[in-house]
């Protein structure tokens, strides 16, 4: 048996490489960092995808590949095609990041491997992700007694919220055919997803109608809740956009609030996409009454530029979150130690889904502390004014129409042709835009005309790229216009 184990040790070992060849994959993948990031502004955002090709089978074998090889493949299969979502050029669906700091912070975070579920095991790695999460609850305008969690994404982030929703206005089985939602055709599809996976899909789904800037008609809401409640329906939840995905538009959230609160909703705000413009003081015009709402939904990679893989739920009543989410069993008695709030030996998985998960703190707070906050304040800033930069510009260019004005950093567009269907025409410019790949932007349908979106999010997206954009569709729509279509 010893020389089997010994045999199996020889082999098992070289799962740990010694010093000089760690520093030495260290070096190759931190060269490799450098020539990504010196390419990255001179780089396509968008190219389109051959069709699969590398990756050649059998995927695994049992030698060892070198790592200079593997650096190359994943340059050539992995980071070549597709969007480049670093990019600052990447003005589509809603724009991501990757924070240098956040890839240390990761770097850090993993090679440690702290568990940040539970204070026992990792106390300073759960009071990290305790203090983000207080730091998003200061933001948010929310009191002591609320709580979070760091989440790997929105849509989670989303499922957790209404989860503790249901659970608080007791939406069990026999309710729910006669429980009702409020929410507008421009709410993002994780709220569906959510209420799916939450077993509320036979919930009762209001639409209310927007206005022309598709935002909630707060007086359609009240209508619609008081003869549901006439009816002797349930009304229990009401859904608002701090910026919709789509159009990036802002409901009137201090006005739902009050109606939520007078009909005794609950009130959930998703502000995946424009929770942290509460940075800046432009984007704090927009979401006044953000602190209102029972629960918020938050993504930093959005927002913050943190790389995919982070987001948010905050409650305001942190019990609550805490209640839906509680859990017990025999072989964590000495790990779990009930009665614990956030701050003082807060333990994240105690409000969540999860139980082991990725130390998700040193990426986020890396950055914050690094940079401190101003850069982070003034880029969310200059986010908005592009926005009203591009609005301006786009709107004198001969052809182009423009949405409604931006509420934070998402303009909606259209060229309207001499002559010839707009849908097509707009079809083909977008086309042309995605052929030259040197900025990403996106379309959406707006009732039934084709609209062309950009969502500015970037840390990477700056003024230059903005007029790349400008001149580009100038120049594709000319071509169009000259018969090229
Ligand atoms: C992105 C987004 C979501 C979903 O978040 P994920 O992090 O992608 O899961 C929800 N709502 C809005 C408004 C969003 O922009």
């Amino acid at each position: 048996m010893r020389k089997k184990l010994a045999e199996l040790e020889k082999l098992s070992r070289l799962l740990e490489p010694g010093e000089n060849t760690r520093r030495d994959m260290l070096g190759q993948v931190a060269n490799y960092a450098e020539s990504f990031l010196a390419r990255l502004p001179n780089s396509k955002t968008y190219v389109k995808d051959e069709g699969r090709k590398g990756f050649p089978e059998p995927h695994f074998e049992d030698e060892p590949a070198e790592m200079a090889e593997l650096i190359e493949f994943l340059r050539r299969e992995v980071d070549t095609t597709g969007i480049s979502p670093g990019s600052g050029g990447q003005l589509g669906y809603i724009p991501g990041g990757g924070l240098y700091p956040s890839a240390l912070g990761d770097y850090l975070a993993d090679i440690s491997n702290r568990y940040s579920g539970l204070s026992f095991s990792g106390p300073g790695s759960a009071r990290m992700e305790g203090v983000l999460v207080e730091w998003m609850c200061e933001l948010a305008g929310y009191p002591q007694s609320a709580a979070g969690d760091l989440t790997s994404g929105g849509s989670i982030a989303t499922l957790s919220a209404l989860v503790t929703a249901r659970d608080a206005h007791g939406i069990s089985s026999g309710v729910i055919p006669d429980s009702c939602v409020y929410l507008t055709g421009q709410a993002h599809h994780c709220i569906d997803k959510a209420l799916h996976v939450a077993g509320l899909a036979d919930a009762r789904k209001r639409i209310v109608a927007m206005d022309d800037r598709y935002r909630m008609v707060v007086a359609e809401l009240e209508r619609m809740i008081s003869e549901d409640r006439a009816r002797g329906l349930k009304p229990w939840l009401a859904v608002a956009s701090a910026g919709t995905t789509d159009t990036g538009a802002v409901d009137p959230i201090p006005e739902i609030a009050a109606i939520a609160g007078q009909h005794g909703l609950w009130f959930h705000l998703d502000a995946a996409y424009g929770g942290f413009f509460l940075l800046c003081e432009e984007g704090r015009e927009r979401l006044a009454g953000f602190s209102l709402a029972d629960s918020i939904v938050i993504d930093p990679h959005k927002g913050l530029s943190l790389p995919y893989g982070s987001g948010a739920v905050l409650v305001r009543d942190g019990q609550l979150l805490a209640r839906s989410h509680a859990y017990y069993a025999d072989y964590m008695q000495d790990a779990k130690q009930p009665g614990h709030g956030p701050g003082v030996d807060f333990s994240p998985s105690e409000y969540s889904m999860e139980l082991t998960r990725p130390f998700r703190g040193p990426r986020m707070w890396l950055p914050l502390k690094l940079f401190g906050l101003r850069p982070f304040k003034a880029s969310l800033s200059e986010k908005i004014w592009l926005a009203r930069y591009f609005y301006d510009e786009v709107s004198r260019l001969d052809g182009f129409e423009t949405g409604p004005y931006p509420d934070l950093s998402i303009a909606t567009f259209r060229y309207c042709p001499k002559d010839g269907d707009a849908n097509a025409f707009n079809q083909a410019l977008l086309a042309a835009v995605h052929a030259d790949g040197k900025v990403f932007i996106t379309s959406t349908m707006i009732g039934d005309v084709f609209t062309l979106r950009l969502a500015v999010l970037n840390f990477r997206t700056h003024r230059d790229t903005i007029d790349y954009l400008l001149n580009l569709l100038q120049e594709k729509a000319r071509e169009l216009e000259g018969g090229a279509l």
